[in-house]
């Protein structure tokens, strides 16, 4: 007997005939003798339906008190289609019970909308399995020391699912979602991705934060911390297939450096469309001048992605830096209204039609030129880079958003990725 949470996503909980499909997988695990935690997300579109409603009362605002608003809005999104699934279960004939993340408790700090898990506490959870019912545990939200609900961030059922399976120290942790496995990169962009067998844990980690969103990077993070095993799976197999091939199905996140001989130079390609460019022009080039430039949006709390500053001409140069979409016009304001005057620099521009394309593996560490092969790869498709950023295992590139799926689709070949066969 073994121990294991299962994440189903919301397109697996989209409607009452795909939650029934959910239960009669899940009591498949129950009947052959696993203790099972199950962690679903809100029903397809609820999610965005609900903050969707929020929106059309008051646009976004930057406080707390409308950011907890928010939290205990979508929150109720898990709440609904764990009850669902519950009933399903029951009505399979296999006990169940579901319980909110306030209820287990699943302990959060207080920053709403992207709260971080602290503790759970599990002793509830352990009871129920031990009596022999599944039980079913919100995604994507907990409660702060003050009581509040509060959410881990868009996607956050993920993590979720892998605090919980750390927290009870599952033998593993099985994401269900609408594709079969992690691959080379979307293939929803690159119909010729490959599915990988398995992925190394940093690789993952790279992918998830340069934008593939087939697993929130907290998740990664925290499989990361605490060893979690954790596999990607589809939810849209039969239900009725025999249970081992559907445990070694997918892809698995792995932590010991692959055993293969040759390691693929490039494993996969992540790409973001969720950023856009800002640039301050007419920057004085003197000290302390990125410190004033990007305190201030720090101070403000907004991201910064890729920085570029260039050369300076008389005196005087240009600094460029990405941040979320979300952000983008409260930094636009922010830098026109405070720190151009002060800086004395000549204007801000801004840029929102960017993608940021990245290629991602950890043969890149023992390869040289891999860097330049991707600028050739997209300077004959006649694409201008406009930053780079590089790292150990990763190189990206902001490029127009408009030549995103060419420059994807001709890294993807260029790198081998199309005959890749992990
Ligand atoms: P869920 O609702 O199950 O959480 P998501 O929509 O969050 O599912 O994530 C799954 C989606 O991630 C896939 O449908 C796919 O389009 C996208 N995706 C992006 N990059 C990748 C990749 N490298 N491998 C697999 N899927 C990817
Ligand atoms: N329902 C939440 C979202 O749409 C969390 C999740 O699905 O993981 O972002
Ligand atoms: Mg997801």
């Amino acid at each position: 007997m073994a121990l294991y949470v299962h994440k189903y996503g919301g397109t697996s909980m989209g409607s009452t005939e795909r939650i029934r499909n959910v239960a009669k997988r899940v009591a498949k695990w129950a009947r052959a003798g696993h203790q099972v935690v199950v962690v679903p997300s809100a029903m397809s579109g609820e999610t965005n339906r609900l903050l969707g409603l929020a929106k059309e009362l008051a646009p976004a605002r930057a406080n707390d008190a409308y950011h907890r608003e928010l939290d205990m809005l979508a929150a109720t999104g898990e709440q609904a289609s764990s009850a669902l699934l519950a009933i399903a279960l029951q009505s399979e004939g296999q006990p169940a019970v579901s319980y909110t993340g306030w209820q287990v408790p699943i302990r959060t700090d207080d920053s709403y909308t992207k709260a971080r898990i602290e503790s759970i506490d599990d002793q509830r959870v352990r009871a129920d399995l031990d009596a022999g019912k599944v039980v079913i545990i919100t995604g994507f939200q907990g409660i702060d020391a003050g009581g509040n609900i509060t959410t881990l961030g868009r996607g956050g059922s993920d993590t979720s699912a892998v605090a919980v399976a750390a927290a009870m120290k599952a033998d593993e942790c099985l994401i269900y979602t609408d594709v079969d496995g992690v691959y080379t990169t979307d293939p929803r962009v690159v119909p010729q991705a490959k599915r990988l067998k398995t992925v190394s844990f940093e690789e993952m980690l790279e992918m998830a934060s340069l934008g593939s969103k087939v697993l929130q990077i907290r998740s990664v993070e925290f499989a990361g911390k605490y060893k979690v095993p954790m596999r990607v799976l589809s939810s849209f197999t039969p239900w009725d297939i025999d249970l081992n091939e559907e445990a070694t199905s997918g892809t698995l996140i792995t932590f010991e450096e692959d055993e293969k001989m040759e390691q693929a130079v490039v494993s996969g390609i992540a790409f973001n469309r969720g950023e856009a460019k800002i640039s301050v022009l007419g920057v004085p080039d003197t000290p302390g001048v990125a410190y004033r430039i990007l305190g201030p949006v720090a101070d403000a709390n907004i991201e910064v992605d890729v920085i570029i500053q260039n050369l300076s001409k008389d005196g005087r140069t240009d600094f460029s830096f990405t941040v979320n979409h979300s952000d983008y016009d409260r930094a636009l304001d922010l830098l026109r209204e405070k720190v151009v005057p002060s800086l004395g620099a000549q204007e801000v521009v801004g840029d929102a039609e960017i993608c940021k394309v990245s290629i991602v593996g950890i043969g890149m560490r023992s390869h040289v030129g891999v860097a330049s092969k991707m600028f050739r790869v997209l300077s004959e498709e006649g694409i201008n880079i406009q930053m780079i950023s590089t790292s150990e295992i990763k190189t990206s590139v902001v490029i127009d958003e408009k030549y995103l799926e060419l420059a994807v689709r001709a890294l993807h070949k260029a790198f081998g990725l199309d005959q890749a066969a992990a």
